[in-house]
């Protein structure tokens, strides 16, 4: 698999600056351990956001406030 890592910042080589972790310098996709295309990372936030419109309200309202500055994005509720 050769596709571009969800965490690489925009540069013109592939060996170039991760956005997640602290040593920046991306060791290339073969060997690091949390490489993720960029497909896979909309899939699972697109599961992630199935599952937390399943959830009752107040649960809902809890993880909107603690973690989406109050925002629903699994509801359409974007930045
Ligand atoms: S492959 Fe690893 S180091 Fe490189 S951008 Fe992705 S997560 Fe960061």
């Amino acid at each position: 698999m050769n596709e571009k890592c969800f965490a690489m910042k925009k540069t013109p080589t592939r060996e170039g600056v991760c956005s997640c972790l602290e040593k920046r310098t991306c060791p290339g996709y073969m060997i690091c351990p949390f490489y993720k295309p960029v497909w896979v990372q909309e899939r699972d936030r697109r599961r992630k956001f199935e599952r937390l419109a399943t959830l009752p309200e107040a649960q809902q309202l809890y993880i909107a406030e603690k973690y989406y500055q109050g925002r629903m994005p699994w509801r359409g509720d974007e930045v």
